[in-house]
């Protein structure tokens, strides 16, 4: 059993970790809008050398424990936006996402756009089905 920090120092939990630093410090960001209070360990480590990455276990998001609930809710309910619950006309997978069509060594780009969607972002996004590859624009209405 672990003894309880009960110093002035706030008890923080790992709550995601990441290889690079752009991904988390938007998520970061993101929480930070919500009150979530939050900070990046180890960010300046894989930032100026990436290859230890993998040793450190990546960039690490802490959380306040007080607010690991509602950081675990709010990440469940950003990821959730981006994994869209659409099945694919083509074969009826739900292997299916809405991803941004940019020349696609640009994964920074359709992480933005994903954080950001209040914001006007001029890039193509399209469904993508991981199962048969089919691309469309929109998912079939409801009928
Ligand atoms: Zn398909």
């Amino acid at each position: 059993m672990l003894t309880k920090i009960h110093s002035s120092i706030m008890p923080f939990t790992a709550i995601r970790s990441f290889d690079s630093y752009i991904p988390a410090s938007m998520l970061m960001q993101r929480l930070e809008e919500e009150g979530i209070k939050v900070y990046l360990q180890d960010e300046h480590t894989v930032t100026l050398s990436p290859m230890f990455s993998n040793a450190i276990g990546g960039i690490k998001l802490m959380v306040l424990d007080d607010q690991l609930e509602r950081a675990t809710e709010l990440i469940k309910k950003y990821e959730q936006d981006y994994h869209v619950a659409g099945a694919c006309p083509k074969c009826g997978s739900l292997k299916v996402q809405y991803i941004t069509l940019q020349n696609t060594t640009n994964w920074i780009v359709g992480i933005i756009s994903w954080l950001f969607s209040n914001y006007a972002v001029s890039v193509k996004q399209v469904y993508h089905c991981y199962e048969c590859n089919y691309e469309f624009e929109n998912l079939p209405e409801n009928s």
